[in-house]
């Protein structure tokens, strides 16, 4: 990684102009990323700006509040642009450039230097330089040691850190997956003593459902959920009219998954969402079962061993019945399952 980092801060010292890249439906580290690059870059006087594929969520856009940012589906032309004009791109919190969506045509076609900034297993090599950890929590932790390697910490400030601490608080499920280790508390208590009001941000990302929200969840688990215990699993179906019925906005079935995973002895959970354009998957697990590799075979998705995506073009029916013919020839890894 230091070679990789020397690459990266001699560009931080040439009058490069910059674009700043995380994922579509951007969650809270792809958010976190591009605005704690943002301020960072700012604060040692780079020319920046933040590109997004799509707006966030409400809940997360405040984050994006004092940054340049575009966004591609409201100014595709401004963005193309951009890209025509920078000299350097940076890619955080995705590891192939399809998970830009549309915007995947202008980071293969990018003339500049590209640089991954990623924690996802399975890196694609469509950067020049690429800073992998796929054992680290998130791309926000993995920002941070960046910018320590670089001996550049002192262009972390209060904008740094709140971004920062976004990520890492939202990809380590509020420091409780496994992946939060000493490193993880030791970043975050230096990222306090920059003044962190870290309460302030649990209270934004958490405590702002509307009654909709709420009701949409109560619904949901009432008629919506599958418990099939004989797979440690559990399955819940959301059909448009829900999100019609409760009004829900962007971000409102965000975390929703996890809620399945809290049921005694259950293992793997998902949560299929009718969207207009497809169905999509969330797929989370405790333990051995690898849902990266479940969403890579049968649902054209990818993402991390425990918290993984992805999508299908059939109906929703057919696409829950598909899932449960399919983890049938899992039930033994599952059972098994501790
Ligand atoms: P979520 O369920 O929160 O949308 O996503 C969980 C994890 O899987 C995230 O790290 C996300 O980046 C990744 N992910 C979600 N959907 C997809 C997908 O369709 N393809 C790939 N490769 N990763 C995905
Ligand atoms: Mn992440």
């Amino acid at each position: 990684m230091i070679n990789e980092l020397n690459q990266l801060k001699a560009l931080l010292e040439s009058p490069n102009r910059f674009i700043i890249l995380a994922h579509k439906s951007p969650d809270g580290d792809a958010v976190g990323s591009a605005a704690a690059f943002f301020h960072f870059l700012s604060n040692i006087s780079c020319d920046a700006q933040v590109v997004l594929p799509d707006l966030p969520s409400d809940t997360l856009l405040p984050f994006m509040a004092d940054t340049k940012c575009l966004y591609f589906t409201e100014n595709p032309g401004d963005v193309k642009t951009l890209f025509e004009e920078s000299s350097v791109l940076i890619c955080l919190d995705f590891n192939a450039s399809s998970r830009v969506g549309e915007m995947h045509s202008l980071v293969d076609g990018f003339k500049g230097v590209k640089v991954m900034i990623d924690h996802h297993p399975e890196p694609e090599p469509f950067s020049d330089i690429m800073i992998s950890d796929v054992t680290n929590s998130s791309t926000c932790q993995l920002i941070y040691e960046c910018i320590e390697l670089m001996q550049l910490t002192h262009a972390i400030d209060q904008h740094v850190a709140r971004s920062l601490y976004l990520g890492i608080m939202t990809d380590t499920g509020s420091f409780r997956f496994p992946s939060t280790t000493a490193s993880v508390h030791k970043i975050v208590a230096h990222l306090k003593e920059l003044g962190l009001q870290h309460a302030k941000i649990h209270e934004n990302i958490y405590d702002n459902s509307t009654e909709g929200r709420l009701k949409f969840m109560g619904n949901a688990f009432l008629n919506r959920m599958t418990v099939l215990p004989e797979f440690k699993t559990a399955v819940m179906a959301i059909p448009k009219s829900d999100i019609y019925k409760f009004e829900l906005k962007t971000g409102d079935t965000e975390g929703l998954v996890n809620y399945l995973l809290s049921i005694e002895g259950i293992k793997f959970a998902a949560i299929l969402i009718d969207r207009e354009e497809e169905r999509k998957w969330s797929f989370r697990s405790k333990g051995n079962f690898d849902v990266n590799i479940f969403a890579r075979t049968h649902f054209e998705g990818g993402g991390h061993a425990n918290a993984a995506g992805g999508r299908s073009s059939k109906s929703l029916d057919e696409t829950l019945n598909d899932f449960k013919t399919i983890i049938e020839n899992y039930k033994s890894q599952l059972t098994q399952l501790k």
